[in-house]
This record gives structure tokens, sequence and C-alpha cells, in this order.
């Protein structure tokens, strides 16, 4: 939703509502781990309160630890973490799933994919970054398909029921090679919130 109009929030709950999106992506920047801030608690409270898709919150954030219990209780339903600002990602992964939700851990595109095999066993879905974080409406990097494939053996692997997401440049061209390539969560902003019809645009990504 960081393409949404936010003057209109409960409008574009109900847009979601009524589309075929499964997940509300929520994407949280605190101007320290990522140069742009987007927005906290209270916006997803409020969204909590329209919205019946299971709320997607990925934090861009240092101290992840800090905040998990807040954002459970502001109603995320998986929250997914980047094991940069982590110190001890396993523990930010048993503190998620201690609130009852599901866990996830990213890495930006300059970040190895083999950082995370300690942990595939440990969590709900890996988001694997398309572009850098920090900003909407960034051009896809095309070097992701490669790291999608690591990925994705590590995973069949470790954990067959680890999801793999990518967010970041998505869009109706590169959606068919990303589900080809094991990906089962595509995020998608500006594609869906600039398009014509928005719930059109997200029921073609999900049957390309
Ligand atoms: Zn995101």
């Amino acid at each position: 939703m960081l393409s949404a109009d936010f003057g209109n929030l409960q409008s574009m709950s109900e847009m979601i509502n009524s589309s075929q999106a499964d997940w509300l992506h929520f994407d949280v920047m605190d101007g320290v781990f990522v140069p742009n801030i987007s927005f906290g608690f209270p916006v997803l409270e409020g969204v909590r309160k329209h919205c019946r898709k299971m709320l997607d919150v990925h934090i861009m954030i240092v101290h992840p630890e800090k905040y998990i219990e807040r954002f459970a209780k502001a109603g995320a339903g998986m929250l997914t973490f980047h094991y940069e600002t982590a110190e001890d990602p396993q523990q930010v992964i048993n503190l998620i799933h201690v609130q009852g939700i599901k866990a996830g851990i990213t890495i930006n595109p300059d970040i190895p994919v083999s950082v995370l095999e300690p942990y595939i066993k440990q969590v709900d879905m890996v988001l694997l970054m398309t572009v850098f974080a920090g900003y909407g409406g960034q051009q896809f990097i095309e070097e992701s398909y490669q790291r999608i494939d690591e990925l994705k053996s590590m995973i069949d692997r470790l954990n067959p029921n680890c999801l793999i997401e990518v967010d970041g440049g998505v869009n109706i061209e590169n959606a068919p090679r990303l589900f080809a390539h094991g990906v089962n969560v595509l995020v998608a902003g500006s594609t869906v919130f600039n398009a014509p019809d928005p719930k059109k645009m997200i029921a073609d990504l999900k049957n390309v």
C-alpha cells in the first residue's frame, strides 16, 4: 500500500477486500535503516479496522526486536524483518512466533542469499528484495532471478513449506517468470495503484 492514496485509506481497504488480493503489504520505514519514512502503528491500526485481508508487514527499521509486540497488537498477521538490522535474527524470529503470528526474514539485493540458510527452517516466509528497500516505484533488478533460484533450492532442501515473496518492480511482464522460478507471493505497489483499474490489475497479476 506504499503507492496507495493515503488520503483515502478506507476506500483503498474496501478495494482490497473486494479484490483477489490475498494479503495487504505494509512497508514500514524508519528513516534510519532506509532514508525514507513511511508510516507506523496508527496507520496499521486504522487500516486493520477496514481491511479483511491478512496484513503482511515488512519492517525496514533498526532494532526490530523492540517493536514486534506492538506490530502484532496493531494487526500484523505476518511480520518480516531485515536480516541486516538484527543482531540476533533467531531471537527476532522467536519473538515474532511468541506473538502467535507468522515470521518472515528479508535481505536487500547486495546481501548473499547464503546468509539466510541458518534461519530457513524457522521462518514461514523469505522476502527477497528485488530493488533496494526504501522507496516505491523502482525498477526490478534482473539479476534477482539467480538469487530466487538459489533461495528456492535452499528452501526445497530445508523447509519446503516456507514461502518465497518478492518485493520491488513487480509488474504484469515479469510476473509469469517470477512464478515460474518458484515465487509464491508477489508484492505489487505502483503496478496496482497506478493502474487505471487496480482490481483488474490484481486479478491479472494473479492469473498470468
Ligand atoms: Zn515491502
